[in-house]
């Protein structure tokens, strides 16, 4: 079986988010040559964090959290060199007509440079090449992102749906939001607009006056076609919830996410088979045992996989 598929030809890694980057990084860690692709300009997926207006957002993943064993030990390296840091156990709770109150949970964690500057720090010298991909590559193949995209490239049994948010990002004047009825972030509660809102500048660490709100999925589908309309509804919402209409925003900055939560999960944490002699290897989120999809469930699946693929290879 190995003699086709030689250990020293590469693997082709399609999808630079968290679980395609973790599972390159195993896969180079165990002496298997990688060939890494993503249709983004810069790798990190739902962990994005462009700049904008003269520092890096979290336009995706809001923060992390850590329940994983294997992943624990990647966080406390990160911790280590400053990557990342525990951001609070504690969000604050928001309805429209009744007072905010607060929610404790799992330690969350955030990073001084945006999210996506860890899974650039996973892929360590591994290059991305950008390529919108429309049919699967030829050799062994990882295709590691949300279902609805991986079918486009390949079949999936029982294919996991996604939820669609829109994240608007909005700049006030420094030093013009104060007194939120909140630390760090809230969730929602039944708002029709918005989900969930953060302080950037809390989650960082600069202490930018830049929120990110998270439309509802009913909201974000209405209008996946043009992300842009939803932002008048969003900052309206936030000025009625957070009581800051004094403060007029000095920027929006709208990012729509077609696929950003699996609405459902695998019963394993990632596929490995072989189809007319090689080796098609599925991985991300939504492969998620324990039921939640989340950034650790990424780095999980792409590490579980790259450790089956070794094994078959090596078989
Ligand atoms: C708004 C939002 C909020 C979230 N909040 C949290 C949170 O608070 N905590 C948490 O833990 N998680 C959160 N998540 C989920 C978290 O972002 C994901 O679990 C994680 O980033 C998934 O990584 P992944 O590698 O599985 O997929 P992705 O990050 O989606 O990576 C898939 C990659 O594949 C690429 N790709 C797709 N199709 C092709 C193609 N045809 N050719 C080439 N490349 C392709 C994409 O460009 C992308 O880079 C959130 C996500 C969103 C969108």
């Amino acid at each position: 079986m190995s003699t086709e598929h030689a250990v020293d030809t590469p693997v082709t890694v399609v999808g630079a988010g968290m679980s395609g980057a973790a599972c390159a990084a195993a896969l180079v860690a165990a002496g298997v040559p990688v060939r890494v692709l993503d249709r983004g300009r810069a790798p990190g997926g739902r962990m994005a964090s462009p700049e904008l207006h003269g520092r890096r957002v979290d336009v995706g993943a809001g923060y992390f959290t850590v329940r994983d064993n294997g992943f624990e030990s990647v966080v406390g390296d990160w911790r280590d060199r400053g990557l990342a840091r525990e951001w609070t156990d504690t969000f604050g709770v928001l309805a429209t007509g009744a007072p905010p109150s607060t929610s404790t949970g799992p330690m969350r964690w955030a990073t001084p440079g945006g999210l996506r500057s860890l899974v650039r720090d996973v892929l360590g010298d591994i290059d991305v090449t950008t390529d919108d991909l429309e049919a699967l590559p030829d050799g062994d193949v990882v295709v590691a992102m949300p279902d609805p995209q991986a079918a486009r490239l390949v079949d999936i049994d029982d294919p996991v749906g996604c939820d669609p948010v829109i994240a608007v990002a909005v700049g006030f004047a420094p030093d013009s939001v104060r007194d939120l009825p909140f630390l760090h972030a809230a969730f929602v509660n039944e708002h029709p607009s918005v989900s969930f809102v953060a302080d950037d500048g809390s989650r960082r660490g600069d202490g930018a006056a830049v929120l990110v709100a998270h439309t509802t999925p009913e909201l974000a589908a209405a209008h996946l076609d043009d992300p842009d309309s939803v932002t008048g509804e969003v900052v309206a919402a936030l000025a009625d919830l957070l009581d800051i209409s004094m403060a007029s925003p000095e920027w929006t900055h709208a990012h729509r996410w077609t696929f950003a939560k699996p609405t459902g999960a695998h019963d394993a944490t990632h596929s490995l088979r072989r189809v007319d002699g090689r080796l098609i290897g599925l991985a991300g989120d939504q492969w998620c045992p324990q039921g939640s999809p989340r950034i650790e469930s990424a780095w999980r699946s792409g590490t579980d996989l790259a450790a089956a693929i070794v094994t078959d290879r090596r078989a």
